[in-house]
């Protein structure tokens, strides 16, 4: 077996024992793969061990991604900082964008979705670690941003996504994690119509799921060490 799919079975392990400790079924976590700074080659290997959904964050860098893995029936999710000049590109070839965070860009979205497409899949993104992360919606204004996606055409609202701050404490991880959790509820006590919590990473997952993550996002744990280094959230290489 190769490194890759020795290492989607071993993520997939780690997901079940997660969700087996906070009493919900095997599988309880969808897990999408994170192939930024890794090559197509990669996920064409993690696609042949099964997984069909993957995340980028770099637009040029994922666009090359989709053109060279065009022949596979790949769900691609926009997962990193958005411009609002640099929307159309991820509205007419995203099936979901995670880091919505503000009503411009959901507007831009909605407007530049392709007819011929169903609604492009969202998630709320949620600033949960205050002034540590220039990224995601004050947790007051999450609400309010989410019932107006829900709204909008060429949009399907799914849900919140959260990026707390790096740290092994986990207890700390897990009061981040609470916190989009409670708006899923409140917008689930709403009628929205919400089914996703986006959260979890390599090093996190398991408190994520402890708190109800419905989709983990991992990229180190099956591709590898990133060969350049992450770019700063919100720099476009
Ligand atoms: C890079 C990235 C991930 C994956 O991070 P790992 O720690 O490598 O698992 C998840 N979510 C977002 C938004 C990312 O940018």
């Amino acid at each position: 077996m190769g490194a890759i799919a020795a290492a989607v079975q071993a993520c997939r392990k780690r997901i079940d024992a997660a969700c087996a400790v906070a009493g919900r079924p095997a599988g309880c976590a969808r897990l999408l793969a994170v192939g930024k700074t890794f090559p197509a080659t990669a996920i064409r290997e993690a696609h042949a061990a099964g997984l069909t959904a993957f995340g980028e964050s770099y637009l040029r860098e994922a666009l090359d991604k989709l053109d060279a893995l065009a022949d596979l029936p790949l769900e691609w999710h926009f997962i990193g900082p958005l411009q609002s000049n640099k929307t159309r590109p991820i509205a007419e070839r995203f099936a979901w964008v995670h880091g919505v965070e503000r009503e411009k860009i959901a507007r831009r979205l909605s407007e530049q979705r392709p007819a011929g497409l169903p609604p492009l899949n969202v998630c709320v993104q949620i600033n949960v670690s205050g002034e540590a992360s220039k990224h995601g919606a004050p947790p007051r204004e999450a609400l309010a941003l989410a019932r107006l996606v829900a709204e909008l055409p060429g949009l399907r609202l799914r849900g919140f996504m959260a990026i707390p701050e790096a740290t092994p404490d986990l207890a700390t991880q897990r009061s981040r994690f609470s916190l989009p959790r409670a708006l899923l509820e409140q917008a689930l006590a709403e009628n929205l119509p919400v089914d996703t919590l986006s959260m979890g990473m390599s090093a996190d997952l398991e408190s994520a799921i402890l708190e109800g993550s419905t989709m983990v996002r991992v990229g180190s744990a099956l591709f590898g060490t990133r060969p350049y280094p992450a770019q700063e959230q919100g720099k476009t290489p």
